[in-house]
């Protein structure tokens, strides 16, 4: 559809990386400098219920489009807020607030302060943002190096959007009957809750770890599924001949199995939408299992090797019947969020 834009190859002729339509932030050579504007915009509609929750969630799915470009300090951060007009003033009063507070306080963790771009209403409850940051060269990766051999590793489980859409099912009779045999309600608010954290959490540590190990390409895992990110990601590769193979879909407890009494066979096929997913990373074998390792050391986090990159024409496939792990809950993202696990 955008594709227009950039008809004119000659448009984008210039001696410098640059980035224009498809992949996470745009890179922008600044005239006269060299340093490069890098940015993203980015907006959704709330998911769950809990408003402050939501707002880290959109803080941490704005970022996490510089995160996957290696960006690891932003600089400017702007709210973008539009109420519902079936909101009514108290639910706005109550709603607003905890929303714009939940984006803080995701982005105080990122170190940078929040602006209000726009607050203006809708017909439908939408945020998101804007994130910029200002970078030398070597304070961002472009997406381009994929090596053939690399190991292809990621960083958070499948499955939020699937875990957000079930647990409406409690409530709604008809569907609730094709998966009551399958899994309790405490169940399915256990997965809930463990999506919920992992879409609030923030890939800056995914990010700072991609310089020490040497990252080659990285995207993150959003609304085309894993294996729609990794299609977009190997088209941009300067190396032409080859292929990203994906073996592997690590997936929260539970979701697999509802997935599958639902009839909903994207996420077996590797297409299923995530919000706040974690990043595809592609660097060599032995780095992958060092990152694998130092992102559990510091964030008491998995990250597996879900694939490789192999001899190919530009392609990413998901092997048939891939092998399908299933990711424990963590009780140290439901202790942070203050939860008993
Ligand atoms: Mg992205």
């Amino acid at each position: 559809m955008l594709e227009e834009l950039q008809k004119n190859k000659d448009d984008n002729v210039t001696d410098k990386p640059l980035i224009g339509i498809g992949l996470d932030a745009a890179v922008i050579p600044i005239k006269g400098t060299e340093v490069f504007l890098l940015q993203t915009c980015d907006y959704f509609y709330p998911i769950i219920d809990d408003p402050f929750l939501m707002g880290k969630i959109t803080c941490a799915n704005v970022v996490s489009d510089l995160f996957a470009m290696g960006v690891t300090k932003i600089d400017s951060l702007q709210l973008i807020l539009k109420n519902s007009t079936r909101m009514t003033e108290k639910e706005i009063n109550v709603i607003v607030p905890l929303l714009i507070r939940g984006f803080k306080a995701a982005a105080s963790k990122v170190g940078c302060k929040v602006q209000l771009l726009s607050a203006i209403e809708n017909p439908w409850c939408t945020i998101g943002g804007i994130a910029t940051s200002v970078c030398k060269s070597n304070e961002f990766i472009m997406p381009e190096n994929a090596q053939l051999g690399d190991a292809i590793v990621l960083t958070k489980a499948l499955g939020t959007q699937i875990a957000c859409s079930v647990h409406h099912w409690i409530d709604v009779p008809e569907k609730w009957c094709k998966i009551k045999n399958l899994v309790k309600k405490e169940d399915l608010d256990k997965l809930l809750k463990q999506a919920s954290y992992s879409m609030a959490r923030l890939n800056l540590t995914a990010a700072v770890l991609m310089h020490k190990f040497n990252a080659h390409c990285c995207t993150d895992v959003t609304g085309f599924g894993i294996l729609g990110h990794a299609n977009n990601l190997v088209q941009f590769q300067k190396n032409k001949n080859i292929k990203f193979v994906i073996e592997k879909l690590p997936v929260f407890q539970n979701v697999d199995k509802v997935a599958k009494a639902c009839n909903m066979s994207k996420l077996e096929k590797g297409l299923c939408p995530e919000t706040s997913g974690g990043l595809l990373i592609c660097m060599t074998p032995e780095n992958a299992n060092l990152f694998c390792k130092e992102i559990m050391e510091l964030e008491k986090e998995k990250a597996w090797i879900v694939g490789h990159v192999a001899e190919g024409n530009c392609i990413a496939e998901l092997v048939p019947a891939p092998e399908i792990i299933q990711a424990d809950f963590n009780p140290r993202l439901f202790k942070e969020h203050g939860d008993d696990f």
